[in-house]
């Protein structure tokens, strides 16, 4: 169960958690047109707290609204600082934040006519989304045999509810089969995406990733990516197919929630020496000191909050 906070956002109003609920005739609950984000904040070690690349974040929901017609009736610094003064009413030092607008009840059918377009944004405690053993050990992973949506059938840029229904399917899949995550191929075949992880393999001292193809751009991977040539690795953005993850001396999930997640067997094959590998660790280590406000470099990445 989520931890519950005191307020949810909604619509411009802070409202008792358990106050914040919607018609069964919501539209987005019918059809799954809606967006959301997930957003990270970190307690800091000198004092205080940041959300860890908000602007990114709340620019990112609104081009997923766009890419779906929708329209949110505030504008982006609305919506970034209300979700700074709902952390802070909630005293939410460190945790998730799910902002999330939706279609609301009004005329039925697929279109949506002039239905209201709402948004809430909540919070909530919430550690480690693949657990505390797997950053230090890694994940056992799955190839799918739901293929990760093609760019003309659901368009992947956008976090839309509806896309998540691939995810959930293959999630479960990979779960009831004993593995940790699934692996989402392209509709060509080739490597895309977890369920809501973006991927990375490492070999002989070189970082690759999928190109933005079919994959949703994550702001993770955006970031290990600047990170990763700080510390001096080539990356490249390329194709690869299953077999390439299989030979890697490393590979690793990035996203909000996994942060960076060793993967250490793929499909029953174990990926370099089954744990995880130097690269992963040093750009953990790098991700969480930002994170932190350890890296005066990056400061710009964190808005910074206290209450
Ligand atoms: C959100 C998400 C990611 C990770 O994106 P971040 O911006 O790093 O959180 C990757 N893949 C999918 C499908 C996602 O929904």
């Amino acid at each position: 169960m989520v931890q519950k906070a005191d307020k949810i956002w909604f619509d411009g109003k802070l409202v008792p958690w358990d106050e914040a609920q919607v018609h069964v005739l919501t539209h987005t609950l019918h059809y799954g047109v809606g967006v959301f984000e997930g957003i990270r904040c970190y307690a800091c070690t000198d004092g205080g707290s940041a959300v860890f690349r908000l602007q990114e974040h709340v620019e990112r929901l609104f081009l997923s609204a766009k890419i779906n017609e929708m329209t949110i009736p505030f504008t982006q610094d609305q919506i970034s600082a209300a979700i700074i003064e709902t952390l802070k009413v909630n005293r939410l030092s460190e945790g998730y934040i799910r902002p999330l607008t939706f279609i609301g009840a009004g005329v039925m059918g697929v279109y949506p006519g002039d239905n209201p377009i709402q948004t809430i944004i909540a919070t909530w405690p919430w550690g480690a989304y693949l657990g505390a053993e797997a950053l230090e050990k890694g994940i056992r992973v799955k190839t799918s045999s739901f293929t990760r949506h093609h760019v003309n059938v659901m368009m992947t840029k956008a976090k839309t509810c509806g896309n998540y229904v691939n995810s959930v399917l293959a999630k479960r899949e990979a779960l009831a089969d004993g593995y940790n995550e699934a692996l989402m191929l392209d509709a060509e075949g080739y490597v895309s995406e977890a369920t809501g992880e973006n991927i990375f393999i490492v070999r002989k001292g070189v970082i690759k990733t999928s190109p933005l193809g079919s994959i949703l751009s994550g702001i993770t991977r955006e970031s290990v990516m600047i990170l990763a040539e700080d510390l001096g690795y080539t990356v490249v953005e390329d194709r690869f197919t299953r077999d390439e993850l299989y030979c890697a001396d490393e590979a690793f999930f990035t996203g909000t929630a996994a942060e960076i997640t060793p993967i250490r067997e793929v499909d029953r094959r174990v990926i370099g020496q089954g744990s995880r590998g130097p690269v992963t660790a040093a750009l953990q280590d790098a991700y969480f000191k930002v994170l932190r406000g350890e890296n005066p470099k990056y400061g710009q990445w964190l808005a910074r909050y206290s209450f």
